[in-house]
């Protein structure tokens, strides 16, 4: 078992853009299981690639035992309908916040097969998923916040991230992360 280091907030590459996966290779292949190892590791729902210190558009989503890995994916339809809900982001420990985003969304990526395919999602995939693929824009889920709840949640920060004078989480397996819904 591989456990990848996380980039926590601060690390410039959590703020780049990604590069489109041209075709799946033994390097993907593995990038992706090391991904969910370190994702399961860390208690989370979802791990995109800049998080891990890669640059590949690609992102792991795993909801009740279903996964999902989304290389090079888009939001092609989404709701009008809206709701807020809490979320957390594995790069960002401990912090938390309702973010309003679209209640479904249908999601093209491409899969480990190299076809490309359209994912329906609702509700807790949903917001997984757009959390996921805006990570592999170089955005977060703190951006999406009014200014003064984001203030807060960066002073927050600001005494938490001492803990991380590496800039980077190293996990050991079976760590119980605190909450749920962490991407
Ligand atoms: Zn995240």
């Amino acid at each position: 078992m591989t456990l990848l280091p996380i980039q926590v907030l601060g690390q410039p590459i959590l703020r780049q853009e990604t590069v489109p996966v041209a075709q799946v290779t033994p390097t993907i292949r593995a990038l992706v299981e090391q991904m969910f190892e370190t994702m399961h590791a860390a208690n989370g729902i979802g791990l995109a690639a800049p998080q891990v210190g890669r640059t590949e558009r690609l992102a792991v989503v795993e909801i009740e035992g279903a996964r999902y890995v989304l290389l090079n994916p888009e939001v092609i339809a989404a709701s009008t309908e809206t709701a807020k809900a809490e979320e957390g982001c594995l790069s960002i420990p401990e912090v938390f916040a309702d973010v309003e985003r679209p209640v479904s969304v249908t999601v093209r990526a491409m899969d480990l097969d190299g076809q490309t395919v359209e994912i329906p999602a609702s509700d807790l995939l949903a917001r997984c998923f757009q959390h996921e693929i805006d990570h592999l824009h170089g955005k977060l889920f703190i951006d999406h916040l009014g200014m003064f709840k984001r203030r807060q949640v960066l002073a927050k920060w600001e005494r938490l991230k001492g803990d991380y004078p590496t800039g980077v989480r190293t996990l050991t397996p079976g760590e119980d992360a605190a909450r749920s819904a962490k991407g």
